[in-house]
């Protein structure tokens, strides 16, 4: 399924339709995520107007469609594990951004573990990285 059959799909079972609206903040998310909200609006530059993209990120957050990452006191947002692959992030504190981190199969088993040794099922986890990417590791030295 691609992103706009997801997308669909998300949306009629929770008894919604399709609208261009939405298909167009979905995109720009598959595109461009972890981004902020203000960056949203500022990529569908007018063709969306403020108000209906509040609207559609705080619906797509309610369907479990998008997922606010916190950074401090604000946050990013970027499509839910039901449209890209289950992943987890690294947090740059200097220059605030998200880095997407490749999938591990041997950490994922690990967690299974460590959850089925407790007896806990485990319906979902995040794991944040925070630090200086390499980038920022450079500008200090
Ligand atoms: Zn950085
Ligand atoms: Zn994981």
């Amino acid at each position: 399924m691609n992103v706009v059959e997801r997308l669909q799909h998300e949306l009629r079972h929770n008894g919604y339709s399709m609208t261009n609206s939405r298909l167009l903040v979905c995109q720009t998310l598959a595109k461009h995520a972890p981004i902020s909200m203000r960056e949203v609006i500022n990529r569908l530059g007018g063709k969306v107007d403020r108000a209906s993209i509040y609207r559609i990120v705080t619906l797509f957050e309610e369907l479990g469609i998008v997922r606010k990452i916190p950074t401090g006191w604000k946050y990013k947002l970027e499509l839910s594990d039901k449209f890209t692959h289950h992943h987890h992030h690294a947090h740059c504190l200097s220059c605030r951004q998200i880095i997407t981190l490749p999938e591990d199969r041997l950490l994922e088993q690990s967690i299974e573990k460590i959850a089925q040794q407790q007896e806990f099922a485990i319906t979902d986890h995040h794991i944040e990285l925070h630090g200086y990417c390499s980038d920022c590791q450079q500008k200090d030295s």
